[in-house]
């Protein structure tokens, strides 16, 4: 018997997910962000839910390796551009668009000896001051891109670094407007909570929008908004099953550091799943659950291989018991991924990334 830890990808709620973010940005095209092995989904496996895209936006050339040997033959965008002159023969072989965010970029495109002209995002510094051009210098970028023979086409990105938080993009969609007003090209701006909360208005959704996390289900603003405020279901289940129960008497505790000492007597329940599986080692005790479909909370210290759980609200459980870690049980009860990372201090995105190798994934 295998250990019972398990991992579902759900194709049907990645396209589900994809289509409301079409519905978000009406008009506009939609590139999946499939870096980070598509958000821990594994990019063959996410593929199918997506395919409905109009792109693939990821990271680097291995990803838009696969990306092509699954045979999409439509645009892939690399999101950070090359990371050494070498790449630039290797993107025109896959045909790959690709940001430009620094100088040393244009220099190594000026020296590249192409088979076949480059299209390029060129990417403004707006604000979230991590790549791009400063907006006084955008324009001059723009016009050495524009003199080069290696480029046909050049488009327009930003980032916003607080679309789903109280500053919003306000300010900085001020500046993308200043700095690309009269340029010709596409525009791309939006990621999930921009497309989500602002893209009504055609002018901030542009030509492209780039959902990553909502299309994996999981909400960029949370707590604020939850994931079904937005209509995203969940794209991947964590799921395992008991493999203890046991009696845990009145002032015994349970785990590592016993920092969890049961008030009353109670039942508990071990589930193999543990940081190693990529569980949050920071979740507290409360953080939920759900056993046989009902919703409990976690007690003590994460382990490597297991957890603790409560089962008082679950009389019934027993050795074998299905658990959901996050995502969708059996009987239909979702737990959002949200609200185990916000448990443990953390975000959907980083929980799904740290999927761990070990732990077995299908799709249905
Ligand atoms: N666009 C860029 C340039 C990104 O780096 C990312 C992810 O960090 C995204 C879009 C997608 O962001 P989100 O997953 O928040 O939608």
């Amino acid at each position: 018997m295998p250990r019972p830890i398990h991992a579902t990808i759900h194709t049907g709620a990645l396209r589900h997910n994809l289509a409301q973010m079409r519905a978000a940005a009406p008009g506009a095209r939609v590139w999946a962000i499939v870096k980070a092995n598509a958000y821990g989904h594994g990019i063959e496996r996410a593929f199918e839910g997506l395919r409905g895209a109009d792109g693939f936006a990821l990271l680097d050339l291995a990803e838009a390796q696969r990306v092509r040997d699954l045979g999409w033959r439509g645009p892939i965008l690399l999101l950070e551009g090359v990371f050494e002159p070498r790449d630039l023969e290797l993107c025109s072989r896959l045909n790959l668009w690709h940001a430009v965010h620094g100088d040393e970029q244009i220099d190594w495109l000026a020296t590249h000896k192409t088979h076949q002209p480059h299209r390029v995002f060129l990417k403004l510094n707006s604000g979230m001051n991590r790549l791009g051009f400063a907006p006084e210098r955008f324009r001059s970028a723009y016009a050495r891109l524009q003199a080069l023979p290696q480029v046909d086409e050049i488009s327009l990105m930003t980032h916003f670094s607080d679309a789903d938080g109280p500053k919003g993009i306000g300010a900085q969609w001020a500046v993308f407007q200043r700095a690309t007003d009269g340029l010709a090209g596409e525009r791309s701006l939006c990621n999930s909570a921009a497309a989500l909360r602002h893209a009504q208005d055609a002018a901030v959704r542009g030509d492209w929008v780039r959902p990553g996390i909502a299309v994996y289900g999981s909400s960029p603003d949370f707590p604020e908004h939850d994931a079904a405020h937005w209509g995203l279901q969940p794209s991947m289940t964590l799921a395992s099953k008991l493999i203890a129960v046991n009696a845990l008497p009145a002032g015994a505790s349970t785990g590592y550091g016993s920092i969890f000492t049961a008030e009353a007597p109670m039942r508990i329940g071990v589930v193999a799943c543990g940081y190693a599986d990529g569980y949050p080692r920071h979740a507290p005790t409360g953080t939920p659950v759900l056993v046989d479909g009902v919703r409990t909370r976690t007690l003590g210290r994460v382990s490597m291989d297991m957890i603790v759980v409560d089962l008082t609200p679950v009389p019934q459980a027993a050795p074998g018991s299905e658990v959901t870690l996050w995502g969708r049980a059996g009987s239909g009860a979702v737990l959002p991924i949200d609200e185990v990372a916000h448990a443990a201090g953390t975000v959907g995105y980083e929980l799904m990334c740290a999927l761990a190798p070990r732990v077995p994934v299908s799709v249905e």
